[in-house]
């Protein structure tokens, strides 16, 4: 990996962009959830996502690697 992509990785990270895949690569789905990491306080509204499955809790700590999305079709995780 060159540094020029090293420095692109970087500016990712620090803009925290929320966009999910396009498509899924496993199934080709393109409807997406998000995780949620960290220590969170669900309000109702929360909640509600949670029941739908838009998003999933996923505890206090964040690997490097933690997916940022899943497939709502296959339950792939994604970056
Ligand atoms: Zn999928």
């Amino acid at each position: 990996m060159s540094v020029e992509e090293l420095e692109e990785d970087f500016e990712d990270f620090e803009e925290e962009q929320q966009h999910p895949p396009i498509r899924c690569s496993s199934c080709s789905g393109t409807t997406f959830g998000s995780y949620i990491y960290g220590l969170v306080f669900p309000d109702d509204d929360l909640f509600a996502q949670i029941g739908r499955g838009d998003i999933r809790l996923r505890g206090c700590c964040i690997e490097f690697d933690s997916p940022q999305w899943f497939c709502r079709d296959c339950d792939t995780d994604h970056p």
